[in-house]
């Protein structure tokens, strides 16, 4: 028996894994992680995989930085954990500067304020309970939030009630939030003018029902976990005047697309637009700690301020014990000074454009519906032939010491922003063979 083998059956007696079909798990071999460098996995057995999804679309500087991991030693010598509530620290202050010097600019109001929060859906449910109570203390209730179909914001119940992915958020439907979706300008399966016909159904539900919307929630340019649904800037310059002309905010979720994702530091910047509060998580630390945050424009942080002759507390109740744990905020910000120092995001401008080039022979394949990429985020549809036709391409390429994993039929790839030539070529080496192999 293999240590791979040994470690899937003790791991099988007592883990229940996330979004995981237990039935599968031991006949899937999942691969037990040991050790990672630069973007390896190593496995038990000491096999080596290339890491084509940056663990959880996470690790955007690949495994073991050595700038990461002395921030984190030196910040644990000093200072392990404080909560933030009633005290501060110095590297939760610095980071928040750093994030609000990075965060999006335009000629609309600036990000100027930032909570913290522990994971991508934490920040997501920060952020809807702020829009309502924003609407709360700046008129009246707004109950409601605008969501797009196919839309992911995490897994927490606030978060899944702005999801559309029915896979994900239809067993939940009965406890959720009443929200209104409309179509994605991403979805393919309204045709060629999808972007029109989903701009007019924003509007009319705007016109319908704006005065009763807190909030308009998007993954801007790309939905991720739908299977990588580009779209047009256009929409959200759209959905910024809309949510304007009827008084709602507008959420970015850049949990996924932030720090470099797609070739810029946030896909706001694709479109010129800034939300009133954007959500990151995910690259924030470069994937070593966990830790969230929720940008939010003065207007909105003004609103939570206690005025004379108010009756109720305007305070936001919302926190966690492990909010901006120091030893998280230190890792992020070692994170943002290599991005800076590296040109990181430059870096993933050239590792997307050269993916786009070596995937055309993918795309041009039979066995290929369509490659939608936005920088670094990259999805390849594949025709099904029987089920989990994404998931048999996986476990083809990871045969090829490649690590994938599927939306679907959709593979996705989403490497370290800073993959060298080597390696890429072998991650499309290996999709490719895997997809001939199977498709
Ligand atoms: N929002 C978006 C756009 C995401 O892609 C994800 C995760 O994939 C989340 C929120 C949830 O983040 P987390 O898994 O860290 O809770």
């Amino acid at each position: 028996m293999t240590a791979s083998a040994e470690w899937t059956a003790r791991d099988a007696s007592t883990v229940w894994h996330p979004f995981t079909q237990h039935a599968n798990w031991t006949e899937d071999r999942p691969v037990v992680v040991d050790r990672a460098e630069g973007p390896w996995l190593i496995d038990v057995d000491g096999r080596r995989y290339l890491d084509g999804v940056s663990s959880l679309w996470t690790t955007t500087l690949g495994h073991g930085h050595p700038d990461i991991n002395a921030a984190i030693t030196a910040q644990l010598a000093k200072l392990d954990h404080s909560t933030f509530l009633g005290t501060t620290h110095t590297p939760g202050i610095e980071l928040s500067e750093a994030l609000i010097d990075l965060a999006p600019k335009s000629d609309g109001p600036p990000l100027t304020k930032v909570f913290y929060a522990g994971d991508g859906s934490s920040a997501v449910e920060a952020a809807l309970k702020i829009a309502y109570q924003y609407s709360t203390q700046t008129g009246r209730s707004r109950p409601k939030f605008v969501r797009l179909d196919h839309a992911y914001h995490g897994d927490t119940l606030g978060a899944v009630a702005v999801g559309g992915h029915d896979l994900f958020h239809q067993a939940y439907k009965p406890l959720l939030l009443d929200t209104i979706g409309v179509s994605s300008p991403g979805d393919r399966a309204l045709g060629a003018d999808r972007y029109a016909v989903a701009l007019a159904d924003l509007r009319a539900v705007m016109e319908a029902s704006g005065d009763q919307v807190c909030a308009i929630i998007v993954e801007p340019m790309i939905q991720g976990a739908a299977g990588m649904l580009d779209y047009d800037a256009d929409y959200l310059r759209t959905a910024r005047e809309l949510a304007d002309a009827h008084g709602a905010l507008l959420i970015f979720d850049e949990v996924a697309t932030g720090f470099g994702r797609t070739g810029k530091m946030w896909a706001a910047e694709h479109a010129g637009v800034v939300p009133d509060l954007l959500t990151c998580g995910k690259g924030i630390t470069g994937g070593y700690l966990p830790l969230s945050a929720v940008l939010a424009a003065e207007h909105v942080y003004e609103a939570f301020l206690t005025r004379p002759g108010d009756t109720a507390p305007r305070t936001f109740f919302h926190g966690h014990t492990y909010t901006a744990n120091p030893l998280c905020c230190a890792a992020a910000l070692a994170n943002l000074r290599v991005m800076g120092e590296q040109d990181v995001v430059g870096q993933a401008v050239r590792l997307g454009e050269r993916l786009t080039k070596l995937l055309e022979p993918v795309g041009a394949k039979d066995g290929v519906v369509e490659i939608r990429q936005l920088g670094t985020m990259i999805g390849v549809e594949v025709a099904p032939v029987g089920e989990r036709t994404g998931f048999a391409v996986c476990q083809a390429a990871r045969e090829r010491g490649v690590w994938l994993r599927p939306l679907g039929d959709t593979v996705v790839l989403m490497p370290p922003l800073t993959l060298g030539d080597d390696e890429t070529d072998l991650l499309v080496n290996a999709l490719t063979e895997a997809v001939d192999e199977v498709v």
